[in-house]
């Protein structure tokens, strides 16, 4: 049976209040993770904070060179904005390869990057483009913001709010997707920017990470040949039914050199 407080949010700041001195509580954004998670039993929180009606988390807005995407933003509206297209398309990419429609029409961005699964294809934008994650307390850049498997930076009953994506020169993601629930067997994206190349890898191992040493081969010559002979190791890819360690760091070779030729 289940046993938590149910509450509807009626705004961001209302969503953190009401999670503020609650024993466990979670924030519920479209319920594709944290329904099957409270079926199976796996999360017992004391109060889930509903934050579906709250409309101005759904937010997309361009302003100079940052895209700004509220928490609450649907895959299936992110894909379909035309601001994202203009400003990052890679980012539109990784929108409609997410999941099915059902799961594009209800999953979240926000939901998302706070789960932090280890196959999934936002935490790979968020770090490749270097973005901020912006919650009721504080702002978090992407690089202190994904710890571990389903760990983040966030502390119970911080809430995100919205992600600011700096505009990049140039970029792209690849995804070799799970053909049965389109999470990335090994998803890459890459983002050339003013400092540097930026190239991340999901679903390698225990989370988003950055490949360096493609890093520093596309900095010195953006080019997919740049990436010849430079190896991801297998020794930070995980092995399983799916496919052994070795695969996916083969993998990745393969997805990196097809987002840099995608991103031009
Ligand atoms: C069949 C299926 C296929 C999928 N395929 C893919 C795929 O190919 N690629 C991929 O990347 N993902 C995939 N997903 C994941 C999906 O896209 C969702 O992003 C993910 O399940 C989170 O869902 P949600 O946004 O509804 O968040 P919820 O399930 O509502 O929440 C997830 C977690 O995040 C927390 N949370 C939610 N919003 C916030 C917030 N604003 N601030 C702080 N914490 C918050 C919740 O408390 C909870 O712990 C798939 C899911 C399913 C069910």
């Amino acid at each position: 049976m289940y046993d938590f407080a149910y509450h509807k949010a009626s705004s961001a700041a209302d969503a953190a209040a009401k999670a503020k001195g609650k024993a466990d509580p979670k924030f519920m954004a479209g319920g594709q993770t944290l329904i099957p998670t409270l079926k199976q039993r796996l999360a017992k929180p004391s109060d889930v904070i509903d934050l579906g009606g709250i409309a101005d988390l759904k937010a997309i807005s361009l302003a100079g060179s940052v895209l700004t995407i509220g928490a609450l933003a649907s895959h299936a509206s992110v894909a379909g904005s035309a601001d994202v297209k203009r400003a990052i398309a890679a980012l539109t990419v990784v929108a409609e390869g997410i999941g099915d429609p059902q799961v594009r029409n209800r999953g979240t961005i926000g939901g998302s990057v706070a789960n932090n699964d280890p196959a999934a294809d936002y935490p790979a934008a968020v770090l490749g483009l270097g973005a901020t994650i912006h919650t009721d307390q504080r702002q978090i850049a992407a690089d202190d913001f994904f710890v571990s498997v389903f760990e983040t930076a966030l502390k119970p009953g911080e809430l995100i709010t919205r992600i600011a994506f700096p505009v990049p020169q140039k970029a792209a993601y690849m995804k070799f997707p799970s053909p049965a629930s389109r999470y990335a067997m090994i998803g890459v994206f890459v983002a050339k920017t003013a400092s540097g190349a930026r190239v991340v890898v999901t679903g390698a191992g225990n989370g988003v990470v950055r490949a360096k040493t493609m890093e520093a081969a596309l900095t010195r010559n953006w080019s997919a040949s740049a990436l010849d002979g430079v190896a991801f190791p297998a020794s930070s890819c995980n092995g399983d039914i799916h496919g052994s360690a070795e695969y996916r760091a083969h993998l990745v070779g393969v997805m990196a050199k097809r987002a840099v030729a995608a991103a031009g």
